[in-house]
């Protein structure tokens, strides 16, 4: 075959058969495409979309790319949570360690940022000495021995994802039905769950914008799900303003550590229990919500949550002391101030993500490093008050170009309304 007569057959609006994509993903894994032909078939997917089979087909060939796991062993329920992407989402760290503590098998597998979105694998990774790329044999002692870890996608596991997933950070190719639901269940096929609960976010700070586009979204992911026998479930949750108060990469994992301590913003919070309880459902190891989020705050108040985020780190190399003390140590600090008082009626999340990128949070090409002390924390949120002079935002990081051209960019993202404004749902639907 030939890379650019199937690309040419893509731009023109017709289908691919099975396997004319299972030869390109090959090709891909194998570097016999050049990235310039994944690139350019990756935009006419983009821009034409991909019926039912041509996804399934691109879900299996991903899935074929690698290792497919296998933990059952009687009696475990293997799970895991995944999201759709968002500024502030740090969901991971801290729904990961409760669930384990419950007894739920999870063998995540995560991505880096997509976009002005932020990835869970470049925030653990700014945890000092932190390994996120281990081999199959190691992640299955891993399990074994403690019941969880997160590791990213590698030459053996996910390698198709791997590579399809960093060429559309970079080239605008992020928000289309068939790649996300293909990138997001190749991984979670090849982690060998019984169940998922996927956190679909909707707003102007998430792939998908509206709850109609989330609404399609989550009927194929369920339809993949049910296919690879996956109980799939679904939460829509707002992604209007920035989850918890920081965002950024080492920033967010301290966050998650406050909040495992019992000292996290209450979405945070909100958002884990009906995470975590559609988990715990599925188990069978709570009858009903109530009993289910009871569960897991009793997690967070005896320790045990804490206590296996510490053992993660551990497990993967991390160093939980120097995390600790590095968090304390913050060099520059920039402030946007609200210019009148009332209250912050809307937030545009989007140029926030992009700001965060400026600061090293994120990158604009393949080999751009990040910097994980830099982050943003959100004093004020939607439906807060705010006085005039008050700070709004308080940029920090390392570097103070990054952190000045961020701000020129974060200037009037957000609005303040003098008239009362109610604090907006997290939970959609
Ligand atoms: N998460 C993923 O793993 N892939 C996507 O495409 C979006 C979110």
């Amino acid at each position: 075959m030939i890379p650019a007569k199937l690309i040419e057959k893509k731009r023109d609006g017709f289908e691919l058969n099975a396997k004319e994509i299972a030869w390109f993903v090959e090709g891909t894994v194998e570097n016999k495409i050049d990235d310039c032909q994944l690139s350019a078939l990756l935009m006419a997917i983009y821009f034409n979309g991909m019926s039912d089979l041509e996804t399934f087909s691109l879900v299996e060939s991903m899935v074929n790319s690698g290792k497919r796991f296998k933990f059952n062993s009687p009696g475990n329920y293997i799970a895991d949570k995944h999201s759709t992407g968002g500024i502030g989402d740090k969901i991971s760290f801290i729904l990961a360690p409760i669930l384990s503590s419950l007894g739920i098998i999870i063998p995540m597998i995560a991505g880096r940022g997509l976009a002005y979105t932020g990835g869970t694998i470049d925030k653990l990774e700014s945890i000092p000495n932190f390994q996120t790329s281990i081999n199959g044999k190691d992640f299955e002692s891993q399990i074994q021995n403690i019941g969880y870890g997160i590791i990213s996608q590698s030459s053996e596991i996910c390698p198709a994802d791997k590579k399809i997933y960093s060429i559309r950070d970079l080239t605008g190719t992020i928000p289309s039905m068939p790649l996300i639901c293909s990138s997001i269940m190749s991984k979670k096929i090849a982690e060998g769950l019984d169940g998922l609960i996927m956190d679909i976010k909707v707003g102007n700070g998430a792939f998908m914008k509206t709850i109609s586009e989330a609404k399609i979204l989550a009927a194929e992911l369920k339809k993949i799900g049910s296919a690879f026998k996956i109980k799939t479930d679904i939460t829509f949750s707002n992604m209007s303003q920035p989850l918890g108060r920081y965002a950024g990469l080492r920033c967010e994992i301290i966050e998650s550590i406050n909040c495992l301590n019992g000292d996290g913003p209450n979405d945070l919070i909100e958002l884990s229990l009906e995470l975590g309880s559609k988990i715990l459902l599925q188990s069978k190891k709570a009858d009903n919500k109530n009993e289910a989020k009871k569960k897991m705050l009793e997690t967070i108040k005896n320790g045990t949550a804490l206590k296996k985020f510490e053992e993660l780190i551990v497990a993967q190399g991390g160093n939980f002391e120097q995390l600790q003390m590095s968090g304390s140590r913050i060099k520059n600090e920039l402030y946007i101030c609200s210019d009148r008082d009332g209250y912050i009626s809307s937030i545009d999340t989007e140029k926030i993500g992009w700001a965060l990128v400026e600061m090293g949070c994120g990158r604009r090409r393949d080999k751009d490093l990040l910097d994980y002390t830099a982050g943003i924390k959100f004093n004020v949120k939607i439906g807060e008050t705010v006085k005039k002079g008050e700070k709004v935002y308080t940029l920090f990081g390392e570097n103070i170009k990054k952190l000045e051209n961020a701000k020129l960019m974060l200037h009037k993202t957000f609005k303040v309304s003098s008239e009362t404004i109610l604090k907006s749902k997290l939970i959609l639907c």
